[in-house]
């Protein structure tokens, strides 16, 4: 029933907006539309207010009352105008997801009188609502913060993000406010608010080495640019709907390897199917009207598996809207009876989904730091920005590969298709070539400036010149798939990162490493300057050329799949963390703590504490979920389906016994099910008893709980997986109760 409802549903097809004219609006027009600009807030206010707002955002000044009030006047009529009736101050639990708690405009105008009261209806949003509200937040993860009796927590809102408008019920519409969420005592309590304060660091950090390079550049602010590459799956809904490991932990536990997969490698930018580009167009409009720059769609490698691109953007605006696409993406793949899925392996066997984190700085002029320009070799701003990061990964690898650890991700990582638990950078052949001129002081080799470095696409094959094809600028760099951190032309990319996590905190990571790496340069160009005003460029070298040499080991141009990078890691002592449990022991290793809490300061000692425990509790949770799932399904559905094709088989042998038939294939069929059946049941027990286990041992320290579910149960899941896997292959398919890998990919 549930294939010949998805091949015989209707299809749904919005329409793309229109001009009066009937014409197609072009995107440009839509972009924006339900974002509470800083244009239309320019109109809607008095110009004073408005600067006065300007100079907060800056961080000036802060936020006085008046301007408050008048901000959320202006917003509450240009909301109402479009329908809404309600406001929210959307914020970033430490859940991965995004929180909302709705309040209304509705207020009442009471007056008491002597023989009762009178009530007059009134919308209201004041300027106190705007900045702040207090949900009574006590039961998302604080790690220990925070006890249920002392719940309060905060949101307030976050000015560096723009208010926007969402779909509320019956034509209605919701007014989202960007929030942080932090708590009584001012912990963060949130993703952002990390993010925020790394971003800001890292400004200073970044600001000080330039003001010393060249203090005519006048730059006050550097910015952490962010572009998100999300990877997912959309399969359709009742095949979603009959899979309860699906529904439950997000990926399949059980399930075959259909003969075609991903082997003939047809589907990496094939024809995007039909009802999934009809989703994801409408997904692209809503995110348009969210003034989300989307740019790029595609089919990535597995069957059923898509990616969409934005153009980046600031990072925490770029945080906040990847979280909004994720939820678009679920809400408008559930109106066209999809289901989307951002597991990082929710198939095992084919690809798994990534969300590659496209990372750089610029300042305040719009110039990237990490752009190598013409002539890398001579501008050793760039060398010495680029050199920060290496430093910074070279210390804090160990940080990076905590902020992607998850038990989802885990499954992803390591194997054949992601990134390993080793962090090392991909310069690529031309920097490469770079660093080792400046180190050796030598002229570089075979390196043309890459501005008129082309490639001949037209060029001569068999002496036949394919005049139509014109020349194309090369890139400075070739890709390297297999490295969690790559250089790519102007940026790094962060490939570990999971798809299903916010990528704030890898983000916020990565930016407290580098902050310490620029640091510490700054601090050893000014002991190599001396007493002059400004680094001379001998001096500048002498750095560069110390950097050079010291950041060697991080970089790797290798395969890193290779079992010979394992063994060379190990040889220059990179960290190989191989599971997440493992990992999250170094977020509280002291250099990595001091770094964090001290040196760059952005954490307290309990908010990374707290994080400590949540990251722990968190996995140990996914791995209990997913034990107690697979023995429901086991339990419940596939060994009562074994022995109802077992017992089939019996009353057809019986049957043919009496006519005096002794051997039969349903004998010899019975025969091989046996063993079979045994071994999942023996397995199914074993899992049960390493589930229970895993709950007696509840009160333990976290790490070594988390630690035991990664050692005990998630073996006992894999095994009895093996034994489960291999009877769907021996069950006549009528017995079968799941949807198989077949249906579930291939039905799209
Ligand atoms: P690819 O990863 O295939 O090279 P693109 O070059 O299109 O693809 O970039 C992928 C993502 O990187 C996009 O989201 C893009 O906006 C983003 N990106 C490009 N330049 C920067 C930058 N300076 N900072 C952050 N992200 C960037
Ligand atoms: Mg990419």
């Amino acid at each position: 029933n549930a294939l010949v409802a998805a091949a015989t549903r209707p299809k749904r097809d919005i329409e793309f907006p229109r001009k009066e004219d009937g014409r197609p609006k072009y995107s440009s027009e839509v972009y924006g539309e339900n974002v509470f600009t800083l244009k239309t807030m320019a109109k809607a206010l008095p110009k004073p207010i408005f600067a006065s707002f300007l100079r907060q955002r800056r961080g000036r000044q802060n936020l006085d009352k008046t301007t408050a009030d008048s901000i959320a006047h202006a917003v509450r009529v240009w909301a109402m105008d479009r329908g809404a009736t309600h406001y929210t101050h959307w914020f970033q639990p430490q859940t991965g997801a995004t929180a909302e708690k709705h309040d209304a405009f509705l207020s009442l105008l009471t007056n008491f009188t002597p023989g009762g009261e009178e009530s007059t209806a009134i919308d209201q949003f004041s300027g106190g609502e705007l900045l702040q509200s207090e949900p009574d937040a006590s039961s998302f993860p604080s790690g220990g913060m925070r006890t249920t009796f002392e719940a309060r927590g905060y949101t307030i809102w976050d000015t560096s993000s723009l208010m926007f408008l969402r779909r509320g019920p019956h034509g209605t519409a919701i007014l989202y406010i960007p929030s942080v969420f932090i708590s009584y005592n001012g912990d963060a309590l949130d993703e952002k608010t990390g993010l925020l304060r790394s971003n800001e660091v890292l400004s200073r950090a970044a600001c000080g080495l330039i003001n010393l390079l060249e203090p005519e550049a006048h730059v006050n602010h550097v910015y952490t640019t962010l572009g998100t590459e999300q990877e997912f799956f959309l399969i359709d809904r009742t095949m979603y709907a009959l899979r309860p490991d699906l529904k439950i932990t997000g990926r399949t536990l059980v399930g075959q390897l259909p003969p075609r997969h991903q082997q003939l490698e047809d589907h990496y930018f094939g024809r995007i199917p039909g009802r999934v580009m009809r989703a994801i167009s409408e997904v692209e409009l809503e995110c348009m009207r969210l003034g989300i720059p989307v740019k790029t769609r595609h089919n990535e490698v597995a069957p059923a598996q898509f990616e969409i691109a934005p153009i980046f953007e600031e990072a925490a605006v770029a945080v906040d809207h990847n979280l909004l696409t994720m939820d678009i993406l679920h809400k408008v793949a559930h109106r066209h009876n999809l289901r989307v899925l951002f597991h990082e392996k929710p198939f095992k066997g084919v690809n798994g989904s990534g969300k590659h984190c496209n990372w750089a700085i610029a300042t305040d002029h719009g110039e990237n730091l990490l752009d190598p320009t013409v002539r890398p070799e001579t501008n050793y701003r760039f060398i010495l920005f680029l050199l920060a990061v290496l430093r910074g990964l070279q210390e804090h690898a160990a940080l990076l590969r905590v902020a992607i650890s998850s038990s989802s991700n885990e499954h992803r990582l390591g194997a054949q298709e992601a990134p390993p638990g080793i962090i090392s950078a991909f310069l690529g052949d031309q920097l490469t070539e770079v660093l080792d001129a400046i180190e050796e002081d030598r002229p570089l080799k075979n390196f043309s400036v890459p501005q008129f470095q082309s490639i001949k696409v037209g060029g001569t094959v068999l002496d036949v010149k394919v005049a139509a094809l014109p020349s194309i600028a090369r890139d400075l760099t070739d890709r390297n798939r297999t490295s969690p951190f790559a250089f790519t032309g102007n940026k790094f990319e962060f490939r570990a990162v999971g798809s299903k996590q916010s990528p704030s905190f890898p983000v916020t990571v990565l930016n407290c490493a580098v902050t310490a790496a620029i640091q510490e340069m700054t601090e050893a160009l000014r002991a190599q300057m001396g007493s002059k005003p400004r680094p001379s460029e001998e001096d500048k070298l002498v750095v560069i050329r110390r950097y050079i040499a010291m950041t060697k080991s991080v970089r790797f141009e290798g395969d890193n799949y290779s079992e010979a990078w394992v063994a060379e890691a190990a040889r220059r002592g990179l960290p190989n963390i191989k599971s997440a449990p493992e990992a999250y022991t170094y977020l509280i290793q002291e250099k990595h703590k001091r770094m964090l809490t001290e040196e760059i300061g952005i954490f307290s000692d309990g908010e990374l504490l707290s994080r400590y425990y949540i990251l722990n509790e968190r996995y140990a949770k996914d791995v209990i979920i997913e034990a107690e799932t697979m023995q429901t399904i086991v339990g419940q559905q596939i060994l009562p389906a074994a022995l109802e094709y077992r017992k089939s088989l019996a009353e057809s042998a019986a049957a043919l016994k009496t006519i005096g038939v002794e051997a039969s294939p349903e004998i010899d069929t019975l025969n091989e099910l046996t063993p079979l059946t045994k071994d999942l049941q023996a397995a199914y027990v074993a899992l049960q008893e390493a589930a229970r286990k895993l709950i007696d041992h509840e009160g333990h320290d976290a790490n070594v709980h988390a630690q035991f579910a990664h050692d005990v149960v998630g073996p006992a899941i894999a095994r009895t997986r093996e034994a489960a896997d291999a009877l769907e292959t021996a069950v006549a398919d009528k017995f079968w109760p799941l949807p198989k890998y077949t249906e579930l990919l291939l039905t799209i």
